[in-house]
């Protein structure tokens, strides 16, 4: 299967999206409509440019530590594509995924079309946005009732496990240590 994804936007090496330096895929659709979303503009599907799964894969390879974050709009409008796009990242590298979602974990478990990409996230950031929660001190997300769930943990215990943050943050520092001795090593 290699179906087009519609996708507005696709930012290497941010570090605001996840832990580490990571790579953004920025899906277009969203119909969560949350007031105050960052984006109203990701929200028509048509806004966005169609890539095929195995050109999203190479823009991936392209930073090679760099992890990876499904974003947008909500990538769960084209969970399809993003399922095979997980699939094809965990079978082609060694990258941990995280994804954004307006909706909450409860109702994509319960839904056989939506939980099949479960699998292959490593940690899912639920729920829409809210604006009367919204809180500039909390990581990773904007309002509290947003949740940052560690999906295997979750799917083993069949309960919803909040990640570990500073476990995370251990990876997230290897990773920032691999980067930038890789690149001094480059530069040498
Ligand atoms: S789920 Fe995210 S992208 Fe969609 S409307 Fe809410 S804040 Fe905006």
């Amino acid at each position: 299967m290699n179906s087009n994804i519609s996708i507005l936007d696709i930012v290497h090496d941010t570090t605001v999206d996840g832990p580490g330096f990571r790579t953004a895929i920025y899906a277009a659709g969203c119909a969560h409509l949350c007031k105050g979303c960052h984006n109203p503009h990701s929200w028509d599907i048509g806004n966005g440019k169609a890539y095929s799964i195995d050109s999203l894969l190479e823009k991936l390879k392209e930073s090679e530590f760099s992890n990876v974050t499904f974003t947008g709009g909500d990538p769960f409008m084209q969970v399809e594509g993003f399922t095979e796009l997980a699939r094809r990242i965990k079978s082609e590298t060694d990258k941990n995924i995280w994804c954004y979602t307006g909706y909450i974990y409860e109702q994509i478990i319960r839904s056989e079309r939506l939980s099949r990409i479960l699998p292959y996230i490593d940690v899912l950031v639920d729920g829409r946005y809210v604006e009367s929660l919204k809180d500039e001190s909390l990581i990773f997300r904007g309002s509290s009732n947003q949740r940052l769930i560690d999906v295997g943990k979750s799917l083993k215990s069949a309960a919803v496990v909040i990640w570990n943050n500073n476990h995370c943050m251990e990876l997230s520092h290897l990773h920032i240590q691999n980067k930038f001795s890789t690149a001094s090593h480059i530069a040498i």
